[in-house]
């Protein structure tokens, strides 16, 4: 077991990709604390099912846009069981529409999500990682970030500014033994996805090398990867996992 003994803070682990990430750290060995916002339900779920199998796992509730609630909840955790070891941002949203007509509403979500998110939880988990001098960060990006798409300018800020983030903090905290990386998803199966009209998923079929969406867990596994030894020497990274796409 990769990761006995080992705290990992999964934000958006009620499903999708933030799930599959979740049960592979536990399968693993790992005490899991997950968050959520809206899917309650499901990660009260979730937890349940993973205690049954003798797994350890804790669903709390988190709106990671919120600065104070991050440092809140991480805080509480740390009280509770001790410094994190691992933090996966994984939570994520999407809002597209031209940029002409975007509300600002609308940026304002999607940054303060997927990129504000990752600043509260990376600033709530590193004084701990860095009294141990040891940690890991996995940012969830996007190949959005890299190549940009049309209707998704706010997504691409995000996940572009997240890859940013990832170098930056990487030279950062590098040096106090704490190791940070991202991944960038291609088009994976999940209900982010699924909000795509059918049409248009089509379309982004043609453009995979190995004709098909990914699955949730061919990204958890790269994340279980990038925070094991196996990746001692990767640092600042971005990963990219999309079947070929970009
Ligand atoms: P889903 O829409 O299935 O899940 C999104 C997750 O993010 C949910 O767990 C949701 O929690 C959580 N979340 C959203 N907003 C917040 C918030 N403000 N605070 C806390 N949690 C929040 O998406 P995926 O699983 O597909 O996406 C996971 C990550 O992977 C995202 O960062 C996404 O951008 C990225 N990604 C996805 C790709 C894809 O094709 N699916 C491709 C590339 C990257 P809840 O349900 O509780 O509200």
């Amino acid at each position: 077991m990769r990761f006995d003994g080992q705290l990992v803070f999964v934000t958006g682990g009620a499903r999708g990709i933030g799930q599959a990430i979740v049960k592979r750290f536990a399968d693993e060995g790992a005490s899991v604390i997950f968050t959520y916002r809206s899917s309650e339900s499901a990660a009260l779920q979730l937890e349940a099912d993973l205690t049954a199998q003798g797994k350890q796992a804790k669903a709390v509730a988190l709106d990671v846009s919120s600065h104070d609630a991050a440092l809140a909840v991480v805080e509480a955790a740390v009280q509770e069981r001790g410094p994190i070891n691992v933090l996966v941002n994984n939570a994520g949203v999407t809002e597209d529409g031209f940029l002409m007509l975007m509300e600002e509403s609308s940026w304002d979500n999607v940054i303060d999500t997927n990129l504000k998110g990752a600043y509260n939880c990376c600033k709530a988990v590193l004084p701990a990682m860095i009294g141990k001098r040891s940690g890991v960060i996995v940012n969830i990006a996007s190949v959005i970030g890299m190549a940009g798409a049309a209707s998704q300018t706010n997504y691409s800020a995000s996940k572009a500014g997240l890859i940013g983030l990832t170098r930056a903090l990487s030279k950062e905290v590098g040096g106090k033994g704490i190791r940070v990386n991202a991944i960038a998803p291609g088009y994976i199966a999940t209900d982010m996805l699924e909000k795509v009209p059918e049409r248009i998923r089509r379309q982004f079929i043609e453009k995979i090398s190995c004709g098909r969406f990914g699955e949730a867990d061919e990204v958890a596994k790269v994340a279980l990867f990038l925070a094991s030894s196996e990746a001692s020497y990767i640092y600042g990274q971005t990963i990219v996992v999309d079947g070929g796409m970009i």
